[in-house]
């Protein structure tokens, strides 16, 4: 019998008619939304992310605000900028690029950024919400994923999914979302035994481990789904081996062209959405 054949979900060509729908929507507000990003140092792939957000925001009409502080900043300063942002209505999403140097208290920055404008679902306030299904931004990784999957129909419920990686902007709101979308969850991370026989339970797999080619194609159960957030420029590379993807699973993300777009079209939709918000609330009377 012939194998159906696999499904390679296409963030990029999704992202660009995405990016049609939300130009409308900008220029129907009345003021043009400022997206402000801070970028703390001179890391090369995070000026590199920046200038794609700022070229994704061109795109659709959004201002983008670019912060370069020194790589010497310190918590203090960096907590004194992300306050008058804030209180700047122009600005109606806050991203602060990931990761910063080391001597700053990166959880304590992102935990100041206002829950109405972390449009990158950074702060522990917006995760616990989103965890609870409260109204909250969804950090934009995991959240693009979600529109990736929903845009292809791919159902979770039921499903099992194991998510490789634990970080706090990828794989524990990943894990969430998928938990909150009924899937039994596995979440896979450094101390984890057996790992490829875990790997081999999922009919969902998301690779967010940042290594490159670290998931082999004989870790993949034939016809899993599997999404690959790793991206490794150098490589030119995500975290699991793709070549044999295409015929052993029922649906993949390509790298580059999968996620990566998704991430930064969601942090533009959640700035978009913020600013209509907005707008919606009433102006206070004097
Ligand atoms: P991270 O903070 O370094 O987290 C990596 C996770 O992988 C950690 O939870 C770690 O476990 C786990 N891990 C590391 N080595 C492992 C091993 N040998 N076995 C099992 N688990 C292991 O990375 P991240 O920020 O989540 O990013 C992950 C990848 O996604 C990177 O390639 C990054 O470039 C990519 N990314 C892509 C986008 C996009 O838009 N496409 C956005 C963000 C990130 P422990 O917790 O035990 O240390």
């Amino acid at each position: 019998m012939k194998k159906n054949a696999s499904l390679m979900l296409n963030g990029k060509a999704l992202a660009a008619s995405e990016e049609r729908q939300l130009s409308e929507r900008v220029a129907a507000l009345r003021q043009r939304p400022v997206l402000a990003a801070i970028i703390v140092g001179d890391d090369p792939a995070s000026q590199t992310y920046v200038r794609m957000k700022a070229d994704a925001c061109r795109r659709v009409g959004v201002e983008p605000r670019t912060l370069q502080l020194p790589a010497t900043t310190s918590t203090q300063t960096l907590l004194t900028h992300i306050k008058a942002l804030n209180e700047d209505a122009e600005v109606r999403g806050i991203l602060l690029q990931h990761p910063v140097p080391t001597a700053i208290d990166e959880r304590r920055c992102f935990d100041a950024i206002d829950m109405a404008k972390d449009v990158d679902g950074v702060s522990c306030l917006s995760f616990g919400r989103m965890v609870m299904n409260c109204t909250a931004w969804g950090s934009a990784t995991p959240a693009g994923i979600m529109r990736l999957l929903a845009h292809y129909d791919i159902k979770l419920s039921g499903c099992h999914a194991v998510v490789l990686g634990r970080s706090p902007i990828l794989g524990k709101p990943m894990a969430m979302m998928m938990l909150n979308a009924d899937a039994t969850v596995t979440i896979c991370h450094s101390r984890t035994r057996a790992l490829a026989e875990r790997v081999k339970e999922a009919d969902v797999l998301v690779a967010a481990v940042g290594r490159p080619h670290f998931v082999p194609s004989d870790w993949i159960k034939p016809g899993a789904v599997v999404i690959d957030a790793g991206y490794h420029p150098k490589e030119h590379c995500g975290d699991v081996v793709a070549e044999r993807l295409p015929e052993i699973t029922s649906a993949y993300t390509p790298v580059p062209g999968g996620v990566g777009p998704m991430t930064i079209n969601t942090l533009i939709s959640q700035t978009v959405r913020a600013a209509e918000q907005s707008a919606r609330q009433p102006q206070p009377t004097l």
